[in-house]
């Protein structure tokens, strides 16, 4: 008898004995009042049936609570340097080749135990830790992405107007303009120069930088813009970014003397003339340095977590490989997934694609077979690691409580996201969701689902469903976040730690027979 039928078996007699005590809902139907005694066995069918989540804090676990908060620190090094897609791969690649990753050539052959890298475009990466499985047997996949909502430089951006100078700016995914007003900035570039070489900008980040500014409207003189709706308040042509107020010279004949006082200051510091500014990719983003939050310091607060923080932990679970593994792990950063992963560094190019089947080609040591291809690609398996929304009780009424993800329980594994009736979304199958979740049961790795808020309120979207396309097998997960995509944005620390050993565990087991 499974201990389910025993505890119904004494329950039945409960209520049996219970029945023949006449306290068993009588003719006027009044509330049976069971012995405390008695309500222990429906205690423990309660506990055997019923499902929830947990609260994964414990501070007298000394040393899980120094795992998490050392973990964070290094967490916060990546959030600071890496607030740009560039900038992040950039920082993944310098700690890949600390830790024995090296750029992946093609031509070579690569064995079990290899670990390799290889950026694409300088915007997007793969990182493999090569198994001993033959390659058609499939890879064990991480996706994330490491653009962030930004304003980007319009293509001729620099003006000056009323003895200021602006950059004129175009936001990049989904954001709250009037969010990015009145507070500082930073400014990331990726410039060519007239001699065609190439440099990186970065100003407002070091405490002895500048920052830049999107000015607010004095509330004295606001009338009429309190009247206007929040998505409106701040148009997106309002998002001017003032970056100087002396000119050249004072000699008031002299046409643009403030513009020309700032192009001469970027020509002297960097050799950047105006023609360089149109094809530059320039980036302004939060001047914020991610930090603690809390009293308890249980949160990490940051710029751009979403979806760095997935990034992070997964890139820091593919690095935390240190024993032979079975089937090959790939970590992967996409870009554009802010704008609909479309673009040829987004998760709908086949650039992507083409890394992996040069990894086979690799793992093979001769061309692969088209079959040997489609196969690799079939059985491989990955998770779709984006943010979560954590649930927020301030704003309680766009949630279903029992369907949210929180803050603090760990890693949320979720079948589907989209809008309305689930569109736009991969929708994992039964059989996939139980099989990820039950390798984290079977290691003791704490996970919860839920959904984003309630249905009709809105929506968002992922990589899963571009991946889907190309027939991996893919479910979404990641870190719950509160203020997602807002200029500083919050996660539980607890919550960081659990997705580093959940992705550890799904890169090194998942379909791996003991
Ligand atoms: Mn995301
Ligand atoms: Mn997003």
């Amino acid at each position: 008898m499974s201990s389910v039928a025993i505890i119904s078996e004494q329950l039945r007699c409960i209520v049996m004995t219970t029945a023949l005590k006449g306290r068993y809902m009588n003719e006027q139907n009044q509330e049976t009042v069971l012995d405390p005694k008695d309500r222990k066995p429906l205690e423990e069918l309660r506990k055997q049936l019923t499902f929830s989540f947990k609260n994964l804090w414990n501070p007298e676990n000394q040393e899980e609570m120094n795992a998490v908060m050392a973990f964070c620190e290094d967490y916060k090094v990546a959030l600071n340097k890496g607030k740009t897609e560039r900038k992040f791969v950039m920082f993944a690649v310098d700690l890949l080749e600390k830790n024995g990753f090296r750029a992946f050539n093609p031509d070579e052959q690569l064995a079990a135990g290899d670990r390799v890298y290889d950026s694409v475009q300088g915007k997007g990466l793969i990182a493999a830790v090569i198994g001993s499985d033959s390659p058609d047997k499939g890879f064990n996949m991480i996706g994330s992405h490491v653009d962030s909502p930004r304003l980007d430089l319009k293509p001729n951006p620099l003006y000056e107007t009323d003895d200021l100078a602006f950059l004129k700016t175009h936001y990049y995914g989904g954001i709250k303009k009037y969010l990015w007003v009145a507070i500082p900035l930073a400014l990331h570039g990726f410039v060519t120069l007239n001699d065609g070489s190439t440099i990186n900008i970065s100003i407002g980040d070091k405490d002895e930088d500048p920052v830049f500014y999107i000015s607010d409207l004095l509330v004295h003189l606001a009338s009429d813009y309190m009247q206007k709706k929040a998505s409106e308040v701040v148009a997106g042509e309002e998002l001017n970014v003032l970056v100087g107020g002396i000119p050249i010279t004072n000699d008031e004949d002299v046409k643009e003397r403030f513009k020309l006082g700032i192009l001469k200051l970027l020509y002297d510091q960097y050799g950047i003339v105006e023609r360089n500014l149109l094809t530059a990719e320039i980036e302004i983003v939060p001047a914020v340095k991610a930090r603690d939050v809390g009293f308890d310091r249980a949160f990490v607060g940051g710029y751009g977590q979403d979806d760095r923080v997935c990034a992070y932990t997964s890139l820091r679970a593919l690095i935390d490989i240190n024993q032979p593994i079975r089937r090959t792990a790939l970590c992967v950063f996409y870009d554009k997934e802010e704008i609909g992963s479309s673009g040829v560094t987004g998760a709908r190019s086949q650039l992507y694609l083409s890394v992996q089947k040069r990894i086979v080609r690799s793992m093979l040591n001769r061309e692969p077979s088209a079959f040997e291809l489609i196969d690799n690609i079939e059985n491989s398996v990955m998770l779709s690691s984006d943010v979560a929304a954590a649930y927020d009780p301030t704003y309680a009424s766009v949630f279903d409580p029992r369907n949210s993800t929180y803050a603090g329980r760990g890693i949320a594994i979720v079948k589907y996201v989209g809008r309305g009736g689930k569109g736009n979304t991969s929708d994992a199958s039964a059989e996939y969701f139980d099989e990820v979740t039950k390798l984290l049961d079977k290691n003791n790795i704490p996970w919860q689902t839920g959904e984003l808020g309630r249905v009709d309120q809105g929506g968002g979207g992922t990589v899963a469903m571009f991946q889907a396309d190309f027939g991996i097998t893919v479910i979404d997960c990641g870190v719950p976040i509160l203020s997602m995509h807002s200029c500083f944005e919050v996660a539980s620390k607890i919550d960081i730690y659990m997705a580093y050993k959940a992705y550890n565990v799904f890169l090194k087991q998942m379909r791996v027979e003991d």
